[in-house]
């Protein structure tokens, strides 16, 4: 079948500047992809936060290689085989593929990409909104935002830590998890924070230590009141297995693990170690927030609210109904 691709690049600015454990930082850079085939036209997209190895070069270079040698026919599973094997790493090039192809497929068939993944009608869980380190009057006007939210994502790792969330609590009742991304760097003090955040019922507390420090995070994985959830620590699925008996769950995104597939593929095997899943996402527009939702139903967690973080979303903006993301 005949087709025909196009690139673009974009850079998603954040409304206020994003500061995390990794830094702080204005936006993103985002590759778009285009994809046309029977005159139906379909959106991919790569998302590259500065902290990973990809970089919009690589994934033009990725992608022109790829449909260089590709032969595109009305077969989901072999496009995706293809694509899957298609040269190693390049998860972020290869999500951007796997979201067009998915996209595509779903318009071609006249039904949602969920559908198309066979997933069920049932409903979904509460979305995330993340509110970025900041001093305390940024957090109260954060926290204001979050308003029609049932859960509220708070990045930890910092030097204020106990003052961030003393003044989400004073302001709001809405429940919390937190994100330290691998921000505290000692065991003892990791576990004293949990125990505090316990005391405030924090719901998860996700990459708390480094992901190289295996040691401390398996004495922690005994000690801790609340469920740790691994980001950091794993990307694809093959990292599961190093992980299952030290965290009590993994934060899946498509960007990490090469798309929708890889993406359905890890959270089912999570789910067979009885593991907890969030499904999550880089700062993203609502072409690549969308494709993560269509795996909502099969998670604990939504933390997708990347579209509202950003100031320039080319696209019609995702909508949350009562906290939760409509797909
Ligand atoms: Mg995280």
């Amino acid at each position: 079948m005949d087709f025909k691709y196009q690139l673009q690049n974009h850079f998603l600015k954040f409304k206020t500047p994003f500061a995390i454990a990794h830094g702080t930082r204005d936006g993103t850079d985002i590759v778009l992809l285009y994809f046309t085939a029977e005159n139906i036209t379909a959106i991919g997209e790569a998302s590259l936060p500065p902290y990973l190895i990809e970089t919009k070069e690589s994934v033009h270079e990725f992608i022109n290689s790829f449909f260089n040698d590709f032969k595109f026919t009305a077969d989901l599973n072999h496009c995706l085989d293809y694509l899957q094997q298609y040269k190693s790493g390049n998860y972020a090039a290869k999500a951007c593929i796997d979201i067009a192809f998915h996209n595509w497929f779903a318009s071609y068939k006249h039904i949602s990409v969920w559908q198309l993944l066979g997933l069920k009608n049932t409903p979904l869980p509460p979305c995330t909104y993340t509110i970025a380190m900041g001093a305390p009057d940024l957090i109260r006007q954060k926290v204001k935002e979050a308003a029609g939210f049932r859960m509220i994502k708070v990045k930890l790792g910092g030097e204020h830590d106990k003052q961030i969330i003393d003044t989400i609590i004073d302001s709001t009742d809405t429940p919390l998890c937190v994100d330290v991304n691998q921000g505290w760097k000692d065991p003892d003090f990791a576990l004293d924070m949990i125990n505090w955040l316990a005391e405030r019922k924090i719901v998860f507390v996700e990459q708390p230590l480094p992901k190289s420090d295996k040691n401390g995070q398996q004495w922690l994985f005994n000690k801790s009141p609340l469920p740790i959830i691994a980001d950091e620590a794993v990307q694809t699925i093959d990292d599961i297995d190093a992980v299952k008996d030290f965290y009590h769950g993994i934060n899946v995104k498509l960007m990490k693990c090469g798309g929708i597939s890889p993406g359905l593929a890890m959270i089912r095997k999570a789910n067979s170690y009885h593991k907890l899943v969030l499904i999550g996402s880089m700062s993203e527009t609502s072409c690549g927030i969308m494709a993560a939702a269509q795996l909502s139903s099969l998670a604990n967690w939504v933390d997708l609210d990347g579209p509202l973080l950003a100031s320039n979303n080319p696209f019609e903006n995702v909508n949350y109904e009562n906290g939760v993301l409509q797909i």
